[in-house]
């Protein structure tokens, strides 16, 4: 830890009271247009006694909106008579970036899922990090972070946890994710695990669950559902909110090593060959990506380095070398 002065970011709920909070997360950020400004970030404590505690978040990066909408709407609905322990939802936590609408923070440039485990005197990412880190994630005995692929990809609908060296809370994980009940559920492995929350919360020993549930800078009508239905199932699981799980089928799907990415070598007009969730083969052309500067060019092909089926895409038109271009999974 760089430092260990306190956060600046102030609660104006009580985490111990009984009963529904709406408040904020108000962190101090002075500026051309409020001199003794702050960000406000939204923050709803449910809590009805001595028990378990989840975590709950959406934002965590600014363009994805099932987590949000599922979340809002929880913390609108949720009956503490219902609630054994305590429920804390935050449902845009990174919330400039959520009021811009983009990934990143427009007042850093911040990816909040990079910025672990944050700074208290660092920029306004760093410090809502901070805050998750220390105050609100040792409140904590599961941690669900909502997410979705944001303006440049796009996922089948999936729920996820990470394969983990404690095989015991790796199980408490999965046990999760089978209860969120997604039509797929996900052993995940990241590109760079480095500074993402889902890493702080799992090196804490927190059962921690996320999610990609569609994409596109936008949300669906099913995916919606599968968020709204999925986070009450996985409360309910849980034991923190009473009623059985709504069981529905999942497939289960593992990403067995690098090989599930590929990359974009080249600047193109990217032409999708393969739709989400249809089979793939190995070496088969997943996508082709057109030169657009001239007529007469063959365009470059993207293969795939393994059998399975198409989890995820990019989903603009236009397409960077560097660019994650598809993801295949393989059937469990
Ligand atoms: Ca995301």
């Amino acid at each position: 830890m760089s430092s260990l002065r306190p956060s600046p970011i102030a609660p104006t709920v009580d985490f111990d009271r009984d009963g529904v909070q709406h408040g904020f997360l108000r962190l101090p950020y002075s500026r051309d247009d409020s001199a003794w400004g702050s960000v406000m970030i939204p923050i709803c404590v449910i809590r009805n006694g001595k028990g378990p505690a989840a975590l709950l978040s959406g934002g965590n990066h600014g363009d994805e909106y099932e987590g949000p909408l599922a979340l809002y709407d929880l913390a609108r609905t949720l009956d503490p008579k219902d609630v054994s322990g305590t429920v804390i939802i935050v449902p845009a936590m990174n919330y400039p970036a959520f009021r811009a609408g983009t990934r990143t923070s427009p007042i850093d440039k911040g990816n909040m899922n990079r910025s672990f485990p944050g700074r208290p005197d660092g920029t306004v990412t760093e410090k809502i990090a901070d805050y998750f880190q220390r105050e609100l994630l040792p409140r904590a005995d599961i941690v669900f972070d909502f997410h979705s692929g944001g303006k440049t990809l796009d996922f089948v609908p999936f729920c996820a946890a990470h394969t983990l060296p404690d095989k015991a809370l790796e199980q408490r994980a999965f046990d999760a994710v089978a209860a969120f009940a997604a039509p797929f559920s996900m052993r995940m492995i990241e590109i760079d695990a480095v500074g993402m929350y889902d890493t702080a919360a799992e090196e804490m020993g927190k059962v921690f669950v996320s999610t990609e549930l569609g994409g596109g800078g936008t949300s669906r009508a099913q995916t919606v559902r599968i968020a709204r239905r999925g986070i009450l199932n996985v409360l309910r699981h849980a034991g923190i909110v009473a009623g059985v799980v709504e069981k529905s089928k999942t497939q289960w799907l593992d990403m067995p090593s690098g090989d599930c990415f590929s990359f974009a070598e080249d600047d193109g007009m990217i032409e999708t060959m393969v739709d989400l969730g249809e089979p793939v083969e190995k070496d088969a052309v997943l996508a082709r990506i057109h030169s657009t500067g001239r007529t007469g060019i063959a365009p470059q092909e993207i293969r795939a380095k393994m059998s399975g089926m198409l989890a995820a895409r990019h989903f603009p038109g236009l397409v960077k070398a560097g660019d994650c271009a598809a993801v295949v999974a393989v059937h469990v």
